[in-house]
C-alpha cells in the first residue's frame, strides 16, 4: 500500500504534538538496567503519601463489584460533592480524571471556525484539546511566567467560545488571587465558557483559596474543574469533576462516555473526599517539601519560579541535558521545553528523602 493512512485524518488532528508524560519508573529501569526500588520519580505531581487507609478500604470493598458496570451517573460521589460545595447534583460533571472534563468542554463547545484563549506556559491539555477539535488557539504571552488575565480577557475574539485558566498553573506554579479571577469573570462575555482549572487548589493556604463554587450563580458560563489526582492521591484511578451551570453540565454529560468513571475510582473518590486529615497532612508535607526544594535550588545558585502547587520549576540552564544526567542517576523529573521553558525542569515535591536524592543528583549533574 502506498497511501499514508495518517492522511485520512483531518490536518488539524495530524498536526497535534503528542502529550509528553512523565517517564514511568518501569521504563527507566528497563532502559538503564536500574532497580525500580532505587528510582525516584518526581515527574508527574503525584502525592508521595499515596492514599489513606479509609480510601484503601473503599477500594477493597469496591473490588467485589467490578463484574458490574459502574453507576454511570456517579450518584454517591455527586451527592458528596453537592454537599461539600452546597450546589445541586445537576451542576456536577464527573470525568475520567479532570482531563476528561477538559476534553468534554472542548468536544461540546469547540470546533472548526471557533477559537479558545489560553496563556503561554499554560497546562498542555488546553492547546491539545483546542487543536484536536480544529479550533484556533489564541495564546496570550505570560507575565512573570503567570497568566496575564487582563490581556486574556482582551484577547477574546468574536469566534471565541472557551477561555482556559489554570490556577495555580502547571508547569509554572503561578497563582492569581480570587479578586483577579473575579475581575476576569466580569470582563469576559457570558457567551464564552471560562474553564477555571483548580487541580492544585488543595495545596493553597486557606487564605489564598477562592470559594469558586459560589461564583457559579453570578457567572453561568463558568466551569470549575478539580481533581482527585493530586492532593487526594488517586492519579492512577483517574477521577475528577467539573462544577458548572446545570445547562452546561447537561451538554457535557451528553458528550461523555456513558461509563466514563470506573467503579473503583467512584468509590475511592467518595471515601477520599471525606478524609480531611489526609488532605491536611498532604498539604503540610507539601509545604515542607517545597521549602526543601527551594532552599536546595538556592544553595546550588539556581533560580526557581515561586510555586503554589506541589512542584517547583527550577532554572537549570540546558534543561534537556540536565534531565538526561538525572535519569542516569535514577531520578525522573519533567523537562518543560515543550512549554517554551527550555532552561527549566519541573520537580514534584516528594518525601524528604526523595527531595534530598534529587538535590544531590542535581548537584552532581550540574558539575558534569
Ligand atoms: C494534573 C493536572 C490536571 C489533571 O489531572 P487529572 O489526573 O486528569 O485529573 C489538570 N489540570 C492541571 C493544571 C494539572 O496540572
Amino acid at each position: 500500500m502506498n497511501m499514508d493512512l495518517c492522511e485520512l485524518s483531518p490536518a488539524y488532528v495530524r498536526s497535534i504534538a503528542p502529550y509528553q508524560p512523565g517517564k514511568p519508573i518501569s521504563e527507566l529501569a528497563r532502559e538503564f538496567g536500574l532497580d525500580e526500588k532505587n528510582i525516584v520519580k518526581l515527574a508527574s505531581n503525584e502525592n508521595p503519601r499515596g492514599i489513606g487507609p479509609r480510601t484503601r478500604a473503599a477500594i477493597d470493598a469496591a473490588l467485589g463489584e467490578i463484574a458490574r458496570y459502574p453507576d454511570g451517573n456517579g450518584y454517591d460521589l455527586k451527592l458528596a460533592l453537592s454537599k461539600r460545595y452546597g450546589i445541586d447534583m445537576s451542576a456536577i460533571v464527573l470525568g475520567n480524571g479532570s482531563n476528561d472534563v477538559l476534553e468534554l468542554v472542548s468536544l461540546a463547545f469547540l470546533g472548526p471556525g471557533r477559537s479558545a484563549v489560553f496563556s503561554q506556559h499554560a497546562f498542555a491539555v488546553y492547546p491539545l484539546a483546542t487543536q484536536a477539535r480544529g479550533a484556533r488557539a489564541i495564546v496570550v504571552p505570560a507575565k512573570d511566567y503567570g497568566h496575564d488575565l487582563e490581556a486574556m480577557a482582551k484577547a477574546v475574539d468574536e469566534d471565541t467560545y472557551v477561555l482556559w485558566v489554570a490556577n495555580p498553573n502547571n508547569p509554572t506554579g503561578t497563582y492569581a488571587s480570587p479578586q483577579r479571577i473575579e475581575a476576569l469573570l466580569r470582563q469576559v462575555p457570558e457567551r464564552v465558557i471560562v474553564v477555571l482549572d483548580e487541580a492544585y487548589n488543595e495545596y493553597l493556604p486557606a487564605d489564598l483559596k477562592a470559594d469558586s463554587a459560589k461564583w457559579l450563580k453570578r457567572h453561568p458560563n463558568l466551569v470549575v474543574v478539580r481533581t482527585f489526582s493530586k492532593a487526594y492521591g488517586l492519579a492512577g484511578l483517574r477521577v475528577g469533576y467539573g462544577l458548572t451551570h446545570p445547562s452546561i453540565a447537561d451538554v457535557l454529560n451528553r458528550v461523555r462516555q456513558p461509563f466514563n468513571v470506573n467503579s473503583i475510582a467512584l468509590a475511592a473518590a467518595t471515601a477520599a473526599l471525606d478524609d480531611m486529615e489526609f488532605v491536611a497532612k498532604s498539604y503540610a508535607e507539601n509545604l515542607q517539601g517545597l521549602r526543601q526544594l527551594e532552599q536546595g535550588a538556592t544553595a546550588l545558585g539556581l533560580e526557581y519560579i515561586r510555586s503554589f502547587g506541589n512542584f517547583v520549576t527550577i532554572r537549570v540552564g540546558k534543561a534537556a541535558d540536565v534531565y538526561k544526567r538525572l535519569l542516569r542517576r535514577g531520578v525522573i523529573v519533567r523537562p518543560v521545553g515543550g512549554y517554551e521553558l527550555p532552561e527549566h525542569l519541573r520537580v514534584t515535591s516528594g518525601t524528604p528523602d526523595e527531595n534530598e536524592t534529587f538535590l544531590a543528583a542535581l548537584s552532581a549533574s550540574l558539575k558534569e
